[in-house]
């Protein structure tokens, strides 16, 4: 094992990285840009070192700078978490040549995912079923014309170097190609420098299932069972489960074998995901694969007991994977809700601000993977996930239960959150009844986003409770009673509610 590494990255995954190294005793050296100078994964690391202002491309996209730290400061390995540098070819190999060890797959196999299209080809070679569509890119409007008549509208554009979601336009009807085909080429010439362009069939009704393996550089590459997707907004995922209502143990084998094959195919070695989509009849396409650690990795950690973070550790020392496929089978049911810095309530506008309290949920079941503490500055250079609330417990109905008692418990004041929205979603019937697909969120949004009015004698203990709230912040005093006897029942309701209840309606009234 290394005795030390740097982590290339911030926020939750640095966080996560952080963790699995003390618990196998290795030292870690965090990079820090100005804007995070007092944030959570600087404390923790054993040394961080700032590598420049606050936009990600003058920090912590400079791989060449990290690479320079990482030797100067001693690390042997270089973890890139996810996002920023995570998934470039050129890093990839650079830390390679310069004699250190990269915590991810060669950079071969990066590069032959690194496009949806070639990602697309190599699934071809190997047998391994695509959504029909392109493995090349458009040369004009005209061929697009001719694949979207080939596979008929409506049809997806999607730009082969995409991420999260961006580049990607549906078309319904031929006289609308031409100018979604101008617009995907000119997101992904802005987002990803490159205006590589493909046409896919949209599929209607799926879901999003992917597959986790882990592969060691000694030949042994396993699935560990698939990750339900399927809430999403514009592409984005939301929210996600393990295992997925929709797979059976034989699909479950099945689809893990495809995925094996998948990263076989691209020589893989160590963590990495492939995507498909899950039709209704049970048939399944793939998407692409993920070269890296994923954002959702808790989910599998809680129902295999296997942790990926050490595992990719362990398998970048040289390690062998000591489990096999058989050892590997779900326990029980998990479920993430991605914590963003955004006001669901309109249109999931990115809320900034300062971090003034917050109060984590705890108790049987409940894991929390954040980047954030009381004080922390939510700008907008960087991605709005804060945090990542996770829980397991015996079946999906009891996780879901799990999940709106532990979301009840979270408090988070100062920026708006996603909260609300995963509280409404656990309350919703369709989701409870798993009967979802890639499509049902977007159609749902409006009745979860909604905000129910409160009722007249609720709105007076509301603006009373803000009112103290507000007080007793001025005074530097906590929400607990304090002696002030005229208003101490009032108060004594406003400590018991007001950490979440009140607040979120005072906010929800615009009071706040
Ligand atoms: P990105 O790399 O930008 O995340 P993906 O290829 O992983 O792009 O697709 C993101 C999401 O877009 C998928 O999870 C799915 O919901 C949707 N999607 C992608 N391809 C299709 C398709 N052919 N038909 C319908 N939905 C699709």
């Amino acid at each position: 094992m290394f005795s030390k590494i740097l982590i290339a990255n911030r926020g939750e995954i640095a966080l996560r990285v952080i963790r699995a190294c003390r618990e196998l005793g290795v030292k870690s050296v965090a990079v820090y840009s100005d804007a995070d100078a007092r944030a959570p994964h600087v404390r923790e690391a054993d040394e961080a070192v700032n590598i420049g202002p606050p936009p990600s491309a003058q920090s912590y996209l400079l791989g060449d700078l990290i690479i320079e730290v990482a030797k100067k400061h001693g690390a042997e390995a270089i973890h890139p978490g996810y996002g920023f540098l995570s998934e470039r070819e050129w890093f990839a190999r650079a830390v390679r040549d310069a004699g250190l060890v990269f915590v991810g797959p060669p950079a071969e196999a990066i590069a032959a995912m690194g496009s949806k299209t070639s990602a697309r080809t190599l699934a071809v070679a190997n047998g391994v079923p695509v959504v029909p569509g392109t493995t090349e890119a458009l040369r004009d409007a005209d061929a697009a014309r001719a694949a979207a008549r080939e596979f008929g509208y409506p049809v997806l554009l999607k730009a082969a170097a995409g991420g999260g979601g961006k580049g990607m336009r549906v078309v319904h009807s031929e006289s609308a190609l031409e100018s979604s085909l101008d617009a995907a080429r000119r997101e992904s010439k802005n987002a990803f420098g490159d205006d590589a362009v493909y046409v896919e069939k949209y599929i209607d009704g799926p879901r999003h299932v992917e597959i986790q393996i882990l592969a060691d550089m000694h030949g042994r590459v396993l699935s560990l069972g698939e990750r339900e997707c399927s809430v999403q907004r514009r592409h984005q995922k939301m929210l996600e489960e393990a295992p997925s209502i929709a797979v059976t143990p034989h699909l479950r084998h099945e689809m893990g074998e495809t995925a094996v094959r998948v990263a076989r195919g691209a020589g893989y070695v160590n963590a990495g995901t492939c995507e498909f989509l899950l039709d209704r009849a049970g048939r399944y396409y793939f998407l692409e694969m993920n070269t890296r650690l994923q954002v959702e990795h808790p989910v599998t950690e809680l129902v295999t007991g296997i942790d990926l973070v050490e595992w990719q550790l362990r398998i970048a020392s040289g390690e062998r994977l000591p489990f096999e496929a058989k050892d590997i089978i779900p326990r029980g049911w998990a479920i993430e809700c991605r914590i963003t810095s955004e006001d669901t309530a309109n249109g999931f506008l990115p809320s900034t601000g300062r971090i003034d309290y917050i109060h984590l949920p705890s108790g049987p079941g409940v894991r929390w993977d954040g980047g954030i503490e009381t004080g922390s500055e939510i700008g907008l250079h960087y991605d709005p996930m804060l945090a990542k609330l996770i829980v397991w417990a015996r079946t999906r109905e009891l996780a879901i239960e799990r999940m709106h008692r532990a979301l009840l418990e979270l408090t988070i004041e100062g920026v708006e959150t996603s909260r609300d929205f995963h509280l409404r979603l656990m309350e919703d019937a369709e989701f409870r009844s798993g009967n979802i697909s890639i499509q049902w969120l977007e159609r749902r949004l409006p009745s979860l986003t909604s905000v129910a009015p409160p009722p007249e004698s609720a709105r007076a203990a509301v603006i009373a409770a803000v009112l103290l709230a507000d007080r007793d912040r001025n005074r530097g005093v906590s929400l607990r009673a304090d002696g002030d006897m005229a208003d101490s029942a009032l108060k004594e309701e406003s400590s018991q509610s007001a950490s979440h209840g009140w607040k979120q309606l005072a906010r929800s009234e615009g009071l706040r």
